[in-house]
């Protein structure tokens, strides 16, 4: 196995064919931690489609009904808004956690790496063996045992990407609907059918082939990472002062044996020991490695460890530092706008809009304004609601279409036309008014935008001629 140097990647060869990396197993506190970590979130993925909250299911994107529900928050479309506070507010968590603890995102929560190192890694490890069998297979020549093992490690790869292709669809349209789906022919569902098998394929290539190198050259986040961090961000580091000059146990004063353990683990096939490189993933495998190494030369731990580049050093590590203080900053205004927003949320909303057509229409002498009201009811029961005008208008307003009460399916939505008429006499100018609509059960109401009720000019009403100077008045 070649050094890696900050020169080349290990995981590509000198001719730029693909080299394959086969981390070596690795044992210690922080592989445990993470494969607790993994577990959890693998069962929180698989768990929450199946939590009922509020009668659905704890995350169910219903993009066919145009509806979203998050642990019991319904929104509907028109409150996606909310969205981009939630949107906002997870990008700066994002950004605080990386400017205190670098790729503590990568290493132990990105769903990249938890599918990887805790399933399709765990998978091969089971099938093929530990590094240096999976070396050996993969250079061994065709046999019955290869291709049997090879068939049974990708059969089992394509029906876990199958089985996460189809819990990733279940977010989309419940577990219920999604059994449904699988026990019809996919001639009938064929769109969920095409997205199922297209993830299948995308997530079979990635965990099987593609591997580290989405994290190398695909992802964004690592680009960023040389914006977000800085030389206080607590990183894996290697403590050069104390590893060198590194050799041989007794040959030289520095701690490193060069036993290369860290390397072996590293799932992007880097040397720590070259410093912060942009494929570390933070995965402190080589936190592990070296401290088993140390502990069983009855050495201090931690030569290579979590630190900042500044405690690498011998320094103090400062938490407090402008860069956390701004992103503290936008975390809480975040934070704070996304609970004002949430609060704004509410089970029934309505809108009241001009009809298409003509902005009045006057017959018989009575001047008529139509709108359509509309009232969405995001409970999970029907509603019924009273509608009313509110707003001052001139007497001999005729409101036709509110006398009713207005039932609403659960989760649905219902329109009415509102059609206002006025005698021609007794419109003067344009007045503003509004519906408000009531649920006659909880009382919780909400009155809709202005509407406007237009008429003709009261100046042309009149048969005498007309006197230009009261149009420049
Ligand atoms: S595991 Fe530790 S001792 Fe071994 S090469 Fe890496 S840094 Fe040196
Ligand atoms: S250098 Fe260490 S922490 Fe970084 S990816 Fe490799 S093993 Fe993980």
């Amino acid at each position: 196995m070649k050094t890696p140097t900050l020169e080349t990647l290990s995981s590509i060869h000198t001719d730029g064919s693909r080299k394959f990396i086969h981390p070596a197993d690795v044992k210690g506190r922080f592989t445990h931690l993470r494969r607790l970590a993994g577990a959890l979130l693998l069962l929180i993925y698989i768990a929450l489609p199946w939590i009922p909250v509020n009668g659905y299911p704890a995350v169910f994107l219903d993009v066919q009904e145009r509806r979203f529900h998050f642990m019991g928050l319904t929104l509907a479309t028109q409150d996606l808004w909310v969205g981009f506070f939630l949107i906002t507010g997870l990008a700066f968590s994002l950004f605080y956690i990386t400017a205190l603890f670098g790729r503590l995102w990568c290493g132990w929560t990105c769903p990249y790496t938890v599918f990887l190192e805790h399933v399709y890694r765990r998978i091969e490890r089971l099938i093929d063996g530990d590094a240096t069998a999976r070396r050996r297979l993969e250079d061994a020549p065709w046999s019955a045992g290869k291709v049997t093992k090879r068939l049974l490690k990708h059969g089992l790869f394509v029906l876990v990407s199958a089985l996460i292709a189809h819990i990733f669809l279940s977010y989309f349209v419940s577990i219920k609907k999604l059994y449904e789906m699988m026990k019809g022919p996919p001639t009938e569902h064929f769109l969920a059918f095409g997205i199922v098998s297209f993830l299948t394929g995308a997530l079979y290539f990635s965990f099987s082939w593609f591997r580290e190198q989405f994290c190398i050259i695909l992802c964004p986040y690592g680009r960023l990472q040389s914006a977000l961090t800085d030389d206080h961000s607590i990183v894996i580091g290697y403590d050069k002062s104390r590893g060198e000059p590194r050799g041989k146990a007794g040959s030289t004063t520095g701690s490193c044996i060069d036993c290369r353990r860290c390397v072996q683990v590293c799932p992007t096939g880097i040397d720590i020991r070259n410093g912060m490189q942009l494929e570390c993933i933070g995965c402190a495998a080589c936190v592990d490695a070296c401290d088993d190494i140390m502990t069983k030369l009855k050495r201090p731990t931690g030569l290579v460890r979590y630190d900042s580049y500044v405690g690498l050093k011998g320094g103090r590590t400062k938490v407090i530092r402008p860069r956390t203080i701004f992103y503290t900053f936008m975390l809480l205004a975040g934070v704070a706008a996304f609970a004002f927003a949430s609060t704004r949320i509410s089970a029934l909303r309505a809108s009241a809009v001009r009809m298409i057509g003509a902005p009045f229409y006057v017959a018989d002498d009575i001047v008529r304004n139509q709108f359509l009201v509309r009232v969405i009811n995001k409970r999970n029961e029907p509603s019924t609601y009273r509608l009313e005008l509110v707003g001052a208008a001139p007497a001999g307003l005729k409101a036709t279409g509110l006398d009713q009460l207005l039932e609403v399916p659960a989760m649905g939505e219902e329109q009415k036309t509102l059609v206002l008429s006025l005698p021609e006499k007794a419109f003067e100018k344009s007045f503003r008014l509004q519906v408000k609509v009531t649920d006659t059960r909880r009382g919780d109401s909400m009155t809709t935008r202005v509407m406007e009720f237009l008429g003709p000019d009261p100046r042309l009403r009149s048969h005498a001629p007309l006197d230009p100077k009261a149009f420049l008045q």
